[in-house]
């Protein structure tokens, strides 16, 4: 395939194969490099450009490379069942809708088969028991809806301390559906590592005001990206 440049996992790029994408599309070529670089990224891009795969790929890859982050002390990871176990992801995806995180899951689950990394999804309107329950099985690459991620931070069953990237999607219409508070709770809370501990990756198909102020906000010297 064409996904060699720059070179990614052996293990995602099976992965890539086996989903029959051979050719990245334009958002894919351009943030790979980018995101693998290390920069934070805000990307202009359009539902179906293959975007979730502009920021899955790079963070995935970046994650088999380095391995599964060590469990903070007070965590009690991997130690049998236990209802008050917390998930500490090491990406976060934040995105509108329960239609759209679980889009976002599902590729997440597709890319990283056979991988140590556990994806899981949580969202509103549905039972927070047996979100609850799935992330005991599992939460290194977290796709979330705004409301329903603040909810289970509040509940302790979440925390952003382990959070090595973050990726804002579709940030635009977050913001039409009136996720501001919700998305500034989340990434100035003190839980979240801090701009320069984290990379920072938000995708917009417009462009506005209110965005690039939140890209001031949240990112750091960042690229900007056009597709
Ligand atoms: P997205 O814009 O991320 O929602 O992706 C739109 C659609 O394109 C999805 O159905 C993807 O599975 C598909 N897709 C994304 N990247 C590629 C690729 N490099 N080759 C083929 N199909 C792709």
């Amino acid at each position: 395939t064409e996904f060699t440049n720059p070179p990614i996992d052996p293990v995602l790029l099976e992965n890539i194969k086996y989903a029959r994408y051979t050719t990245p599309t334009p958002v894919q070529k351009y943030s790979l490099p980018i995101v693998a670089g290390g920069r934070d990224l805000m990307a202009c891009a359009q539902t179906g450009s293959g975007k979730t795969g502009g920021f899955l790929f790079p963070i995935l890859s970046a994650m088999f490379t380095y391995g599964p982050m060590a469990p903070p002390p007070d965590n009690n990871y991997g130690g049998g069942y236990n209802r008050t176990r917390k998930a500490y992801p090491t990406a976060l995806i934040l995105a509108p809708t329960r239609e759209l995180v679980s889009q976002i899951h599902d590729e997440a689950r597709k890319f990283a088969y056979r991988s140590w990394a556990r994806p899981a999804v949580v969202y509103g309107g549905a039972d927070i028991g047996q979100q609850m329950r799935a992330l005991d099985r599992g939460c290194d690459m977290l796709s979330a809806t705004p409301g329903r991620l603040v909810d289970l931070i509040e509940r302790g069953k979440i925390s952003l301390a382990n959070v090595k990237y973050l990726v804002l999607d579709e940030a635009d219409r977050m913001l039409d559906m009136g996720f501001e508070p919700q998305i500034r709770q989340i990434v100035e809370g003190e839980d979240m590592p801090g701009v320069h501990d984290r990379q920072t990756l938000m995708f917009s198909a417009t462009f506005p005001k209110e965005i690039q102020m939140l890209a001031r906000s949240f990112l750091k010297d960042y690229i900007f990206l056009s597709v």
